[in-house]
């Protein structure tokens, strides 16, 4: 019998996305299905849900959840199988499902999200018609109190949960006086409970009472056990380290597939990378940078952000005129590294490109055409760009963090001669560091036949969700076989 997973999300692709969360909670069930584990997804009734939901059945009905009634509707989105919560006054809202159209977060986040959790903690005790997960996976801190709920509940049917943390800087944290609003007893406000330096903290509620907490990468499932990485929460996360587990993103590659991309001018494989020169032409046009096929063209696909390091590409480039190199920047986010981009690109037309804005296609093509992708990140969870850059031949120059460390293999002296050598790293954090990366990657492509190499390693490289998968059935599988069904102690 395959396992049935409750896999629990403020977003999924291709409904609805703001990151790379969307990307693994839409990506995992197929890959999953393959490691026998059936995934329902619960996620909120936004617009953008709703519109896209086909055969909806009423299954369960709640005159009040949180402060608003609410039903959950089965139904189906593509190949997707989904619990929708539909709490109109909670999601139907236009736009980003965290924020207004002001850029700041909804005042209400810590009850829509609660209303998630409370509806998945409901599922897990098999208080809903037709649904009775065997595991659950909860996503972020939006997800975080389906363990709490389930904790102080006490259920007669108890099922394991996984806290998934996708980024550690975002923990759901909210005022005290909401503890009763959120149907949580007077005792769960405590240092063994969801209280977290005088306020509620969701995620922190999570990590406490999952039965095992994963992170994206083995890198990053390392630092967030650190003062310096663990943004509040090593210490717990370090009491924790028996059930942490860090497993690897992975990307769709029947969505990221160079071979059949329709984005692309021209569509190629590792033996036709050849082919990849008129992806670079049409990216040069689209960016406005100058038609020259011996720049070394470094594609930017990124939310605009100071975790993502790209206040430390404004600073570095000047340089970029040194190394031959132009930039093609696709991005948004930072209302300053916007105006930084956009200022920069006028100043240095034809040698600096950006394209603010959210735009697929347009980063399809950026990893199609450029001779390297950069992620400069001062913290990575995983990354996803860098791996679609793998599988397009773009040669992904890194910061050595998180899940950057684990994807890219440093071209040394050692690897190079190997043949495993797939990017190039350079130290996190630093601008020094950073244009030596950029040097470094620059004296690399001038040898043509060793960027080959370097390029051919990377589309090589397994980026696929299969062994990602794999992982994660055998850990369900764990979880299940222990029997934690059943009230805990
Ligand atoms: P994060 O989730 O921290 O933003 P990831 O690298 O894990 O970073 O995932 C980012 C995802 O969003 C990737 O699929 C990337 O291609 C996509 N993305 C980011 N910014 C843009 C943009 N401006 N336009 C199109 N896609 C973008």
């Amino acid at each position: 019998m395959p396992l049935t997973l409750l896999s629990v999300t403020s977003e999924v692709y291709p409904l609805v996305k703001t990151g790379g969360l969307a990307d693994v909670a839409g990506a995992l069930p197929a890959a999953l299905a393959g490691a026998g584990v059936h995934t329902l997804t619960l996620i909120p009734g936004y617009p953008a849900v709703m519109k896209r939901l086909e055969g909806a059945e009423t299954v369960h009905e709640y005159p009040r959840l949180i402060d608003t009634p609410a039903r959950l509707l089965r139904g189906k989105a593509g190949a997707l199988d989904l619990l929708v919560l539909e709490a109109p006054d909670y999601f139907d809202r236009p736009g980003n499902p965290y924020l207004g159209s002001d850029g700041l977060d909804w005042s209400d986040n810590a009850q829509r999200f609660a209303a998630l959790s409370r509806a998945a903690a409901d599922c897990a005790a098999g208080k809903v018609a037709g649904v009775l997960p065997d595991v659950v996976q909860a996503h972020d801190w939006q997800a975080a109190l389906t363990p709490v709920y389930q904790h102080y509940d006490v259920p007669a049917r108890r099922v394991p949960m996984v806290q998934t943390i996708h980024n550690l800087a975002f923990q759901g944290i909210f005022p005290a006086h909401l503890l009763g609003v959120l149907g949580l007893p007077a005792h769960a406000f405590a240092l063994n409970g969801v209280e977290y330096h005088g306020q509620i903290g969701y995620l922190k509620g999570g990590i406490l009472f999952a039965d095992a907490v994963t992170t994206v990468s083995p890198t990053y499932a390392a630092e967030i056990r650190t003062p310096g990485q663990g943004m509040g929460l090593n210490g717990l996360l370090d009491g924790r380290a028996d059930v942490l587990n860090g497993i690897l993103n992975g990307i769709d590659v029947d969505v990221w597939d160079p071979s059949t991309d329709a984005a692309l001018t021209a569509t190629f494989d590792a033996a036709s990378t050849a082919r990849r020169a008129a992806n670079k032409a049409a990216l040069q046009a689209r960016f406005g940078l100058d038609a020259d096929p011996d720049a070394l063209l470094i594609g930017v696909v990124s939310r605009l952000t100071e975790q993502k390091g790209l206040d430390l590409l404004l600073s570095a480039l000047p340089d970029f005129a040194a190394i031959g190199a132009q930039l093609a920047l696709l991005g948004s986010g930072d209302r300053a590294l916007e105006d930084g981009f956009v200022n920069a690109a006028a100043e240095a037309q034809g040698r600096i490109g950006c394209v603010l804005g959210y735009d697929e296609g347009l980063a399809h093509l950026i990893q199609g055409g450029s001779d390297a992708l950069l992620v400069p990140s001062r913290f990575e969870p995983c990354g996803l760009t860098q791996l679609c850059a793998l599988r397009y031949g773009a040669v992904p120059l890194v910061s050595r963090v998180g899940g950057l460390n684990d994807t890219v293999i440093d071209a040394s002296p050692v690897a190079l001669r190997s043949g495993a050598a797939t990017g190039v790293q350079f130290e996190p954090d630093s601008l020094p560091a950073l244009r030596g990366g950029l040097a470094r990657a620059a004296r690399l492509f001038a040898d043509r036949h060793e960027w080959a190499t370097v390029q051919k390693n990377g589309m090589a490289t397994d980026v696929s969700w299969d062994a990602p998968a794999r992982e994660y059935a055998a850990l369900f599988d764990r979880l299940v076989r222990a029997g934690t069904s059943g009230p805990r102690a």
